[in-house]
Formats: C-alpha cells, sequence, structure tokens
C-alpha cells in the first residue's frame, strides 16, 4: 500500500467510472465527487456483501449520522480481513452507533453552551475553536461533532463567519484562533485566503491553527495553491488527525512534505479507539512514523462521551498504560499528551503516569521508566525574586506582564493573591455558616 495508484487504487478507480486515469483519482475534487455514500456502492467497489437485515440496520445508522468515505481512503483498506481493519471501523458505519448509553451526550464538551456567538467556543482564556466548515471528505465513525458534521443546515454562511470574526476582534484576549469544523480544508482556496486575511487584520490575533484530516482521508487536496495561500499568512499551525500507522501512506506523505516545505509547523491530535489503536505497540508505531514525516504527536484524546460510540471507548488505564510505555522509552518529541476533554466543558485535562512517589522539605523521591527510583535533593537557600513582593513586574520588560491575573489553582500558589481555598458552589458544609 505504499504506492500511489496501486493495483487496488486502479481497481476502484475503474469500478467508479471505466475511463478514470490516475489523473483522476490525483484530483481532489474528483474524489470528493465519488465518495462513498451508500452502502450498495461500498459493497460494490470493496466486493463484499451485508446480510439484508444487517443492511437495513445500518441504512438507519447513516441515515442519521452520514457516510462519506473518499475513494482514496477506501483503498487502504485490507479487503481480505475488512472486518477487523482500522480503516474500516473508523469509516464504515457499526450498527453500534444506534445505541445511546444514558452516560452519552450530544455535546459532552458544551461546546455549542461556551459559544459566545454561532460558530465560535470560547472556553480557555485566550483561544477560541472557530467552526468554519460543517463538512468532512470522511466522515469519522468516532467523531465527537456528530451531531453537527455532514448537516447542511450547520453550513457557515458568511454571515455567521463575518460575526465570529467580529467577536474576535472585539475580544481583545484572544491571541490564539483554531480553525476547526468540520474540515476547514473543504473550502475553497478563496475562502481560505479571505478568511486568513480577516483574521490577520486583527492585531492581536498572534497565531492560527487549522485542524484538519486532508492529510489522512483526502491528501491530493493539499495543493501547490493551497499551500501557498497559507504560506501568505504565516504564522500558521496545522495540526492533523492520524490515528494509525497504515494511515501513513506515499500520498499523504507527500501531502505532509508540502505542508512542511512551507514552514507550517505540524501536529497530530490522535483519539485512543478501541480495535483501532488501542496498544502501545500501534501508538509506538505511530509516533515514530509521524515523527520521521515532520509531524509532532501533540494529543493522543480519550474518546469522548458523544452517543453512539460506546464500542469505540478503552479506559483511561488503557491510555495510562500507552503513556508509560512512551515516556523515557522514545524520543521526548515523539510523546503526545494524552488528555481526557471535560464532560461539562472543564477543557482537556491531561493525564500521565505518576513520577513524583513523595516528598519531604528537603527532598522529593521520583521514579524513573525503568523503574529506578531517586532522590532529588531541594536547594537549601532557595530565593525566588519574581514572587518577592517588591518585584514589579513591569521590571522583566515582558510587554502585558503588569496585566498578568492567575486563575484557578494557579492563584491558590500565587503569594500576591490571598485566596486560600477553591470551594464548589452548593457545599451543605458552606451553606450551614450562612445560615448561622
Ligand atoms: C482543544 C481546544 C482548544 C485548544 O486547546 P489547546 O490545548 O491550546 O490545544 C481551544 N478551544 C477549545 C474549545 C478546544 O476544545
Ligand atoms: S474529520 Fe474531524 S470533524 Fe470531520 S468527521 Fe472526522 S473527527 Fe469529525
Amino acid at each position: 500500500m505504499d504506492q500511489i495508484y496501486n493495483k487496488g487504487q486502479q481497481e476502484i478507480a475503474e469500478k467508479i467510472s471505466s475511463s478514470a486515469k490516475i489523473s483522476n483519482w490525483k484530483d481532489w475534487k474528483w474524489q470528493l465527487k465519488h465518495s462513498i455514500r451508500d452502502i450498495d456502492m461500498f459493497e460494490k467497489l470493496l466486493g463484499v456483501t451485508f446480510k439484508e437485515s444487517e443492511k437495513k440496520q445500518l441504512q438507519e445508522t447513516i441515515a442519521k449520522f452520514p457516510l462519506s468515505i473518499t475513494p482514496y481512503y477506501l483503498s487502504l483498506i485490507d479487503t481480505d480481513d475488512y472486518v477487523n481493519d482500522p480503516i474500516y471501523k473508523q469509516a464504515f458505519p457499526s450498527i453500534s452507533e444506534l445505541q445511546v448509553g444514558d452516560y452519552e451526550m450530544r455535546d459532552p464538551l458544551d461546546e455549542d453552551k461556551d459559544s459566545p456567538v454561532p460558530g465560535i467556543t470560547h472556553r480557555y482564556p485566550d483561544r477560541v475553536l472557530f467552526q468554519v466548515s460543517a463538512t468532512c471528505s470522511m466522515y469519522c465513525r468516532h467523531c465527537t461533532r456528530k451531531r453537527k458534521v455532514g448537516d447542511e443546515s450547520f453550513l457557515p454562511s458568511r454571515e455567521i463567519l463575518l460575526n465570529g470574526i467580529q467577536y474576535i476582534r472585539q475580544t481583545s484576549a484572544i491571541r490564539d484562533v483554531l480553525l476547526s469544523g468540520g474540515d476547514p480544508f473543504l473550502l475553497s482556496d478563496e475562502d481560505i485566503d479571505w478568511l486568513l486575511t480577516e483574521l490577520r487584520t486583527i492585531p492581536h490575533v498572534e497565531v492560527i491553527r487549522i485542524g484538519t484530516r486532508i492529510p489522512v482521508v483526502l491528501p491530493y487536496r493539499v495543493t501547490d495553491s493551497l499551500v501557498s495561500v497559507l504560506k501568505r499568512h504565516h504564522p500558521i499551525w496545522v495540526n492533523t488527525h492520524f490515528n494509525h500507522p497504515r494511515e501513513i501512506t506515499k500520498s499523504s506523505k507527500e501531502a505532509l512534505s508540502r505542508l512542511a516545505d512551507a514552514g507550517i509547523p505540524l501536529g497530530n491530535q490522535s483519539v485512543l479507539l478501541a480495535g483501532i489503536n488501542d496498544s502501545p505497540s500501534i501508538i509506538k508505531k505511530l509516533v515514530h512514523k509521524l515523527v520521521q514525516n515532520r509531524v509532532r504527536p501533540y494529543y493522543l484524546y480519550q474518546c469522548d462521551l458523544s452517543e453512539g460510540l460506546k464500542h469505540f471507548r478503552t479506559p483511561v488505564g488503557k491510555g495510562v498504560e500507552i503513556m508509560e510505555s512512551l515516556i523515557g522509552h522514545t524520543s521526548g518529541f515523539a510523546i503526545p499528551s494524552y488528555v481526557v476533554d471535560a464532560p461539562g466543558g472543564g477543557g482537556k485535562i491531561r493525564i500521565t503516569p505518576n513520577y513524583l512517589l513523595s516528598w519531604s522539605p528537603d527532598k522529593v523521591v521520583l521514579r524513573n521508566f525503568e523503574g529506578i527510583i531517586t532522590t532529588y535533593e531541594e536547594p537549601k537557600s532557595y530565593v525566588d525574586i519574581f514572587k518577592n513582593k517588591s518585584f514589579n513586574p513591569s521590571d522583566t520588560k515582558l510587554e502585558g506582564a503588569e496585566e498578568y491575573k492567575a486563575v484557578g489553582i494557579e492563584k491558590l500558589l500565587s503569594d500576591a493573591n490571598d485566596t486560600i481555598s477553591l470551594i464548589p458552589e452548593n457545599t451543605e458544609r458552606i451553606e450551614r455558616r450562612d445560615n448561622v
């Protein structure tokens, strides 16, 4: 599978259209036009047949969560054992998607509640998520935004986009804008250029990031023309979404190289998925292949509690086990952060195995990846000059340093703040005090 247009791909192309050529295959618009959107076409192209009863349920599933697979991504499926294939499992519906567990939610991350204007989720102090597209070239079965993607009624109009840009313009705390969707690279080059140009007129926007699955599912979309648009608006960062080493093919490598050659720092966000990549050896292979292609593993996500994802979820312990197998065992820059995105909108929470075993005023006890237990002697006379009351933050000559304001746990650690505890709302004990 390491060739562009191998025999399998040629067969699929010819079944789609008898006159198909390699130039069609590598044309992203051809790929989109011929994306597989129904079960019959899937059966025909892959040479498989489902039982009538199963087919009926599959049809019900895709009526709820749409099906779309690019011919390219379909061609990565191993037809000899498609049922266990990691590409198949990410792309093709399972009737388990219709079973919604009690704990599952349409919007588990409360993205819509933390939305000041349509399309924008403003959760963290200095950055926003901006959903600029509602469509994807392949609908991942494990998508956390299943409630939205593929639904034409969520397609953001120019007006919605302008409103979002206006919100960012008016909110000077936003220094990082994360374009997401759906897939932002399904917009035309002209629309992407327009959007980036608008965002670049906002002085406080320091960085623009784009989250896309294009290099994985439709690598031919990364054209010279797209890359030259992106290059005009630096600094642009791109995060992609590879979940399995088999997704890194010659075509996807070419797309990644084009982006990296344009000076775009590349990151990868994977989702931990049962039966697909929930094994230390698969993740290790994946991160090694990513760094070989100049992609820095960024996040490994615990699967969210979105509706119909029960069959993809692993215990959190599986993620910790995988992190244990990476930290110390391989290059630091090949190791992603493992995160649980907090249900209810608390944001991403990083989880690692514990390395700090114990401590006293003069020593900490740590363990390393090999299980060696070691001690680190604390300094005897440490003076924190930056926490000294007479220290003036503007002395650092860092622009904006004097505006620094601690929040959350950070506030408890800060000497410049008198807060000694954070108390949850509706704490009975505190309520009793108020009643005295
Ligand atoms: C993930 C996410 C971000 C970006 O978080 P980083 O940790 O900076 O990558 C911003 N906003 C929302 C709503 C997110 O889900
Ligand atoms: S590319 Fe992203 S937004 Fe689109 S279906 Fe996959 S996970 Fe969801």
